[in-house]
């Protein structure tokens, strides 16, 4: 057999991770057993992927649905190689998510910008209760309706348009982000 130069390569590295830990034997199937669990933030780059990459900033825990097995971290580039459009989305709202706490955690005033929000991340904040309210009136549905609303509006907010939002973005998004991202994010 001929050296393969490639067999250090993190490729192959990560290849056998998956296939190891898969009940499939073939890549192809046994990127389909796995499923994120949990993601973290490293803020300074120095954690180490699985596949023997640095400096991942992402760092996510995935788990084989079928026989339970976890691996961790694996950073947002090698679960990409999957090539599942599924676990992609599920990358880009936890990074947005991540993005979002930053924001909530260094200024004083949030926007509804789509710096900061998209459509997808807006129906996970939902799906997730962050637009819950003790408000009777303003039930979690009308809530994230309007939020919608208000993201895909194209002229200015009126002033009582304005104030919702912002008593969206303060009672119920920055509470929200901030109790599930605070225990997330690896500090030195
Ligand atoms: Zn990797």
């Amino acid at each position: 057999m001929h050296y393969n130069s490639c067999m250090g390569s993190s490729f192959e590295n990560l290849k056998k991770a998956i296939i190891d830990n898969s009940i499939s034997k073939k890549w192809e199937d046994a990127v389909l057993e796995w499923t994120i669990i949990d993601t973290e933030e490293d803020e300074f780059n120095e954690s180490k992927c699985i596949c023997g990459k640095e400096n991942i900033k992402y760092l996510h825990r995935i788990q084989n649905i079928h026989n339970k097995n976890e691996l961790f971290p694996i950073g947002s580039t090698c679960i990409k190689k999957f090539d599942r459009a599924d676990l992609n989305e599920l990358i880009n709202i936890r990074e947005k998510l991540f993005k979002l706490y930053h924001a909530v955690d260094n200024r004083e005033f949030l926007e509804l910008s789509p710096d900061l929000f998209n459509r997808k991340l807006i129906k996970y904040l939902y799906d997730e209760g962050a637009f819950d309210s003790d408000n009777k009136m303003y039930p979690a549905y009308e809530n994230y309706i309007f939020f919608l609303k208000m993201f895909n509006k194209r002229n200015e907010k009126t002033v009582g348009e304005d104030k919702k939002v912002k008593a969206i973005l303060l009672n119920n998004i920055r509470p929200f982000i901030q109790k599930r991202l605070r225990n997330k994010i690896i500090q030195k």
